[in-house]
């Protein structure tokens, strides 16, 4: 009997699932349409090397049928028919990995001295154009406008990845124009629940929050199976980890556990800590004591490589800079130009040491995922810079199937919804991106990305990038 019940039911939830999927697909709007390249029910991707996203070696001369939004069969040509009708794509000499799933991403950009302007408009575009299938944004000082596009690109009416919307930052007292102080632990209680009734889904403690605010933070946004990251300094990471933090931003280069001064609930200065972890050895006691702490309270660690190489004297101008206002692309011309002739900057050690430090901690057992973080002092530019991201996982010492794993399935594991997306299989949606080459083999080949399917529907990276050039900036 008990048997027969759970049958019944589990036959329900399986007609329940099969029209959740069948209706997942919004109407798009004409705005929205003027970026679709494939489109239809059914659609086949034949003769393509499949790169799953597991991390697993890729297969070369796959067939992959995509009906209605979700991968419905993936295999060998001999294992797997084209169905009649099925709108087909031969696509020799090209790879199929999952759509990226990126967490440190942002709708707002650097526009003049501790100004950010609120860009979501051309940098939703640019994320899917760059690959970007789901994003989580990591902080905002837009407001409602992370919320808004959210909704706006579910509905279809407007084209961009899918967005885990974060909630304006959780900060202690700051110099910020944009950002508000919490005041106690009631308030820091209120921010959360007020946002998280809002709808956003996510939280990102800030550089001065003090230890009690961040406690009462977390276990309000628990309280509702939300999760808090952090960008911190007046909090330590291993004091993060005691407080149940989820997860935290940009690899060690935020921490200040190793300033021998520093005071509890102050930031003794982004730069103090800095020159600490510039100097640490990622095979001593010290560094090895507090990845063990992470590990074991099941704390993940953001990757920001590209926000940092901006930083870093000696390295390469970022890609997609064109796609700036050209006053903004000539100030972050002129700045990276600055860096260069820097030969005292700290990131001369530090960068290395970053890529080092990330490496050790996923040795270590450590849960990596990757972002971008488009704000600093300008240059990271959405899209392209989540492709250059992978590029620089592999600078780490990475195999590139690894760090296509920390950018594709790692995200998704985050997020929780890796049953759905971060990975080709059958049954999982259809996020994929078709690219020129094969990025297991030559990671750069991630450039070269000339369809991405959301969900089935496949936009035309082009079309999505000419429709901003030149304006990112404005909006
Ligand atoms: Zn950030």
């Amino acid at each position: 009997m008990v048997a027969r019940i759970s049958r019944a039911c589990l036959a329900l939830l399986t007609v329940a699932l099969a029209t959740a999927v069948i209706f997942a697909q919004p109407q798009f709007s004409d705005a929205v349409r003027a970026y679709i390249k494939v489109q239809g029910p059914v659609v086949a991707l034949t003769n393509v090397r499949v790169i799953d996203g597991t991390g697993a070696p890729a297969r070369p001369n796959q067939t992959v049928v995509i009906r209605e939004g979700n991968v419905q069969a993936v295999g060998d040509a001999a294992s797997v028919a084209v169905p009649p009708g099925a709108t087909t794509l031969d696509l020799s000499g090209r790879s199929v990995m999952p759509g990226l799933v990126m967490v440190h991403e942002h709708l707002y950009y650097p526009v003049g001295p501790g100004v950010y302007g609120q860009l979501g408009e051309s940098f939703i575009r640019l994320y899917l154009a760059g690959g970007v299938t789901t994003m989580r944004t990591g902080g905002n000082v837009n407001g409602f406008m992370d919320l808004k596009l959210k909704a706006l690109i579910d509905t279809g009416q407007k084209a961009g990845p899918a967005i885990d919307a974060t909630a304006p930052y959780l900060n202690g007292p700051n110099t910020f124009s944009q950002m508000r102080e919490i005041k106690g632990i009631d308030d820091a209680r209120r921010q959360v629940a007020y946002w998280a009734d809002e709808g956003a889904t996510s939280f990102k403690a800030y550089m001065n929050i003090r230890r009690e605010d961040l406690r009462a933070a977390i276990e309000e946004a628990h309280k509702r199976n939300l999760k808090v990251t952090g960008h911190l300094c007046s909090v330590t990471y291993a004091e993060a980890a005691d407080l149940g933090i989820d997860n935290l931003e940009h690899g060690f280069l935020a921490s200040t556990d190793f300033v021998t001064d520093k005071k509890p609930d102050a930031c003794p200065g982004q730069g103090r800590g800095q020159q600490t972890i510039a100097a640490l050895d990622e095979n001593g006691e010290p560094f090895k004591a507090l990845v063990k702490k992470l590990v074991e309270r099941r704390v993940t660690l953001t990757s920001t490589l590209t926000v940092f190489e901006t930083f870093t004297p000696g390295r390469p101008v970022p890609p997609g800079l064109d796609v700036l206002l050209p006053q903004l692309r000539d100030q972050f011309l002129q700045a990276h130009a600055r860096t260069a002739g820097n030969q005292q900057s700290v990131y001369l050690k530090l960068f290395p040491k970053a890529l080092a430090l990330e490496r050790a901690f996923v040795r270590a057992g450590g849960m990596l995922i990757a972002g971008t973080d488009p704000t600093g002092g300008g240059g990271v530019v959405p899209g392209y810079a989540n492709q250059r991201q992978l590029e620089l996982l592999v600078e780490a010492g990475f195999t590139p199937l690894e760090a296509i794993a920390i950018g594709t399935s790692n995200g998704a594991k985050y997020l929780g919804r890796d049953a759905r997306i971060g990975t080709i299989a059958a049954g999982k949606q259809a996020d994929l991106l078709v690219i020129n080459g094969d990025p297991s083999a030559t990671i750069g080949d991630v450039r070269n990305v000339e369809i991405v399917f959301k969900q089935g529907v496949g936009f035309d990276p082009a079309k999505l990038i000419e429709s901003v050039k030149g304006k990112a900036g404005l909006w």
